[in-house]
């Protein structure tokens, strides 16, 4: 089951449907393991302090990123568990390692104009 963090900061205004779809496909690796997935970010910039809480140029401003928990993965499982998840996504994502959070961003499209 997919569900925003209890402390109800998450914002949802202005994700992209490409993160929707990706949470989809998370919710079911998440459920493979009987483990909920918690989305812990979204689109909000400030904390309620006025504080920035991603970096400037972040995916989260476009809703092109999205937080997930990660402290209720069970260590034994981590490595099978962050596999399934990057296979399950794709080479379009990338899922990025953080101490509180998995960070998992659609990569910017190659613009092919510029490339051989
Ligand atoms: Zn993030």
């Amino acid at each position: 089951m997919i569900s925003l963090h209890e402390n109800g900061t998450v914002r949802m205004k202005g994700l992209k449907v490409e993160i929707l779809l990706a949470l989809l496909v998370m919710e079911q690796v998440f459920d493979k393991y009987h483990l909920g997935t918690i989305i812990t970010a979204g689109t909000e910039i400030y904390d309620k302090n006025g504080k920035r809480i991603h970096m400037i140029g972040s995916l989260h401003d476009t809703g092109y990123a999205v937080d997930l928990r990660s402290k209720h993965i069970p260590d034994a499982c981590w490595t099978t568990f962050l596999s399934d998840l990057r296979n399950a996504l794709g080479v379009e994502y990338q899922v990025i390692i953080h101490d509180t959070h998995l960070h998992i961003e659609l990569q910017p499209p190659i613009d092919r104009r510029f490339t051989a």
